[in-house]
């Protein structure tokens, strides 16, 4: 019979997003991590809050205060979420001052990359609160992208790998944003993509992997798999020994114009030439 915890509707989403996510071979080991904001259920709340010890926050995270978050233990393996969510999977609540965070259930090691998802959750609340989920994996060719010398700016690696296919780029007009190396799993880490979250669904990280945000886990890797599916054809033209051109941005705009997307490009166009 399962405990209260594990009917928890978005426990089923969480497995399934990570059985692909092993699947596709882009969480090797315990490669990557995935945290999805929901309603706090009020018996499982009332039940555990007063039962376990809080632990401080390095990061404030005052719009997070009173959610709570399903997020991967440490050590977790995707292929065995997949299998054993509850297991593997812990509940947790922000505390009121959102300086700490308390166990509600589940799983009770949470990834230490922990403060670095409540750091980007709290740029989601502020500029899409309609996203509730990030997923951190490490898809291989989208690694391989950070190491192309032409692609060390953020704006030409979107001009270019999004232009390889004709709907990519209507479903990520902001375009891809690109982080230098930072040690993984650090704080920095976290905190300089919760910075550029503010304006970009997907983040490739240098040499490390990628970090997408959606409504669901399942929307983010949807987003994941649009810029992965762009980025193997601009891959098997290389290895075929052509020279991707992609669209031209003539029609890249005409085909933004007609969905109402132009001008979400086109401001994020400005703003990266800008920095
Ligand atoms: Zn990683």
């Amino acid at each position: 019979m399962k405990t209260l915890f594990e009917k928890i509707p978005e426990l089923d989403e969480f497995a399934e997003v990570c059985g692909y996510l092993s699947q596709r071979g882009w969480s090797e080991g315990s490669g990557g991590n995935l945290s999805f904001r929901i309603k706090t259920p009020s018996y499982i709340a009332t039940k555990h809050k007063n039962t376990s010890n809080p632990v401080a926050l390095p990061v404030a995270v005052p719009e997070l205060a009173g959610q709570s978050l399903l997020i991967s233990g440490t050590e977790t393996r995707a292929r065995e979420i997949a299998l054993r969510p509850a297991e593997n999977i812990g509940l947790y609540i922000i505390a009121d001052d959102g300086q700490s965070f308390y166990w509600l259930a589940g799983n009770k090691n949470p990834t230490s990359e922990l403060p670095s998802h409540c750091a980007i959750h709290q740029t989601l609340c502020r500029y899409r609160p309609e996203q509730r989920a990030i997923i951190h994996t490490h898809p291989p060719l989208l690694i391989a992208l950070t190491q192309c010398a032409e692609f060390q700016k953020a704006e030409h690696l979107s001009e270019l790998i999004l232009s390889m296919q004709s709907e990519a780029r209507l479903q990520l007009p902001e375009g891809v944003g690109l982080l230098d190396f930072h040690v993984p799993g650090s704080l920095e880490l976290g905190e300089a993509s919760a910075k550029l979250m503010q304006y970009h669904q997907i983040i490739l990280w240098y040499m490390h992997g990628a970090l997408a945000s959606g409504k669901t886990l399942s929307h983010a890797l949807d987003q994941l798999e649009v810029v992965n599916k762009a980025a193997e054809i601009f891959w098997i033209l290389k290895s075929a020994g052509c020279e991707p051109c992609g669209m031209s941005r003539e029609n890249m705009q005409k085909s933004l114009s007609q969905f109402g997307r132009l001008q979400r490009y086109e401001q994020a166009f400005n703003y990266q030439h800008r920095s």
